[in-house]
């Protein structure tokens, strides 16, 4: 008898059917405002290994109608300079949403860059505050591959609620917000990191298992429940393949379900920053018009509104 193979969970339908609802919004919000939302991606050296990531970002600001900017900072530039050029972004009222390339260089503090990131414009989540907000359970921006691990199970409608979910990786950007977000979704969950005495035993456990560990091959088809339904968060390259944390082959004769690398959550963390920046647009929209004025800055504590009108774009997204 053939081996059982898993149903795919392809991020591409699912983040083409998120584009379609921002190129959506974006084009009412420019005619109802007379430009476009703005995206400032924020990169410190041009050789910075995330590039190519920040250029499909830029590239699908284009196709959505997005005001994609590029800004360059010398990889020889002080914390100072960065958290000035960052200070700019917030103050300027058409930028709408900044993203910072990750990592950062060595000189430059992470705390220093996401401390001084206006949380109103912060689209992938990582202020305290919006960080706060997800772990109250109150709405803020999540952050995008997190947000898109979690998303990827609810559009295909894998029941979560109740369900053992076991999280490999405890990282502030994609392992505990997924945790998170898990539990808000009434999952039962079990958090794995590299210290876990018997990550065997956890995965076992695990009727979904979403892992973030940055480990080519860690969870292996031998390791897993049948059944389960399996999310590989994990970008490696592998004798210039990319592959993710999970054996693929091994895991799909044992998942129900299985994210290929790339092609599961990859494309829809990129929908989804998208989808988060028409929220920040509308939310500074309903606050300028609340404030009487045109559009101030949007300091922290000015997030009030993030929810007030869901764009189409993030309807239905938690
Ligand atoms: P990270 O900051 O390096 O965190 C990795 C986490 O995995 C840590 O919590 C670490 O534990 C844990 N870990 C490492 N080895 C382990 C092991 N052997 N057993 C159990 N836990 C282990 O990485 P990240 O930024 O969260 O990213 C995780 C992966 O997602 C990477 O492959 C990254 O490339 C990928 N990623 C994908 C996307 C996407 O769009 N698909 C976006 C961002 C990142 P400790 O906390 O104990 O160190």
């Amino acid at each position: 008898m053939p081996a059982r193979s898993a149903r795919l969970l392809l991020g591409a339908p699912i983040a083409a059917e998120i584009r379609q609802a921002v190129a959506e919004d974006v084009a009412s919000y420019r005619e109802r405002v007379g430009r476009a939302p703005a995206l400032a991606v924020v990169i410190i050296g041009r050789d910075a290994p995330s590039m190519v990531y920040l250029r499909q970002i830029l590239k699908g600001c284009e196709k959505a109608g997005i005001d994609g900017r590029l800004v360059e900072i010398g990889d020889d530039a002080s914390e100072k300079a960065v958290v000035e050029a960052i200070a700019a972004l917030n103050a300027d009222p058409t930028v709408t949403g900044i993203i910072v390339q990750m990592p950062l260089p060595p000189a430059i503090r992470l705390r220093a860059v996401v401390d001084a990131i206006d949380p109103a414009k912060d689209i992938d989540g990582i202020h305290p505050l919006n960080a706060g907000l997800l772990r109250l359970g109150y709405d803020g921006f999540l952050p995008a591959t997190a947000h898109a691990a979690v998303e990827i199970l609810r559009r295909s409608g894998i029941e979560i609620e109740g369900r053992r979910a076991t999280v490999v990786g405890r990282s502030a950007v994609v392992g505990m917000p997924a945790a998170f977000l898990l539990v808000r979704e009434n999952a039962t969950v079990t958090v794995c990191h590299s210290r876990t005495r018997d990550l065997r035993h956890h995965v076992k456990d695990a009727e979904i298992l979403v892992v973030a560990a940055g480990h080519a091959g860690l969870i292996t088809g031998d390791m897993l429940r049948r059944g389960v339904v399996v999310v590989d968060v994990g970008i490696n390259v592998v004798d210039g393949n990319v592959v993710g944390d999970v054996d693929f082959e091994s895991a799909r004769s044992v998942a129900s379900a299985i994210t290929p690398v790339p092609g599961g959550v990859g494309p829809l963390t990129n929908a989804l920053l998208l989808a988060h920046l028409v929220r920040a647009a509308q939310a500074q929209e309903a606050n300028a018009a609340a404030s009487g004025g045109g559009f101030g800055t949007c300091r922290a504590g000015s997030i009030r509104g993030t929810s007030a009108r869901r764009p189409a774009a993030s309807r239905g997204v938690p």
